[in-house]
């Protein structure tokens, strides 16, 4: 059975000492095999640090980004190998705010991913329509598309190895959660476009949800079918939020 996966999404938040007391309150709190597995994605500056703080633990770091270039001139962009310098396993694609706010396309994001995958990294493919797009009856065509870019430029051998977060960016930071009957009927949807292609990757494949997943909605969209765990923002930056939501996962052997 798949197992259940919380990932704490930080974005451009953070300091030294705030890396210090949340990982070392995580490591505290969580205790030995915790029930899900658990992620987080610093800013890269803090990568080192996590390393440092989580090296030997349970809880596996990541990036927020990667540029799909091996190396060069490319200002203020990080690569994969640098990632896999400072112990990422992990790293996000394709994120609502990269895609909305710094104009990444499904064709950049199918290029970060596929450099992810290749260089061995697991990349977080992060999909999700808008709230015009909803109200449109398009989540499914939007999804579709997303996940199609991908598909055509990686294929789906990455799928064994790689995780789905659908995210509705209309529930991102905005304290609007989609009920688990939402997001489930999305999730079935993104699992069975997977079965059409290859059952067994489909059935091994971790669909994560994110839109304010807090310790109050955790329990009941991680029970679910298909909702895999969660890609958690804001309740991930403090000790109390994030164990909320780790502690609220049941096991599923
Ligand atoms: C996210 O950034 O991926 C996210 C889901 O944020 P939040 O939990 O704050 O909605």
């Amino acid at each position: 059975m798949r197992k259940i996966m919380v990932a704490g999404n930080w974005k451009m938040n953070g300091s030294k000492a705030m890396v210090s007391s949340l990982l070392d309150g995580l490591l505290h709190g969580l205790g030995e095999q915790p029930g899900a597995d658990v992620v987080v994605f610093p800013p890269f500056p803090y990568l080192p640090q996590a390393q440092e703080i989580l090296t030997a633990s349970d809880i596996a770091w990541g990036g927020q980004n990667l540029n799909p270039e091996e190396k060069g001139a490319h200002t203020g962009e990080t690569s994969a190998s640098m990632l896999l310098d400072f112990g990422c396993r992990y790293v996000l694609t394709g994120h609502s705010e990269r895609r909305a706010l710094y104009g990444e396309t499904d064709a950049d994001v199918a290029r970060r991913f596929e450099a992810a995958d290749q260089a061995g990294l697991v990349p977080v493919l992060c999909v999700g329509e808008t709230l015009e797009e909803r109200e449109r009856g398009e989540t499914e065509s939007i999804v579709d598309r997303q996940l199609d870019a991908v598909l055509q430029q990686a294929g789906i051998a990455p799928f064994a190895r790689a995780i789905v977060a659908y995210e509705p960016v209309w529930a991102i930071g905005t304290g609007k959660t989609a009920t688990p009957e939402q997001a489930q009927a999305v999730h079935a949807f993104i699992r069975n476009k997977f079965a059409s292609l290859d059952g067994t990757i489909a059935g091994q494949l971790r669909i994560l949800y994110g839109g304010s997943v807090n310790g109050s909605n955790a329990a009941d969209l991680f029970a679910r079918e298909d909702i895999d765990g969660g890609l958690v923002g804001g309740a991930s930056l403090t000790v109390e939020g994030f164990l909320s939501i780790c502690h609220s996962v049941h096991s599923r052997d």
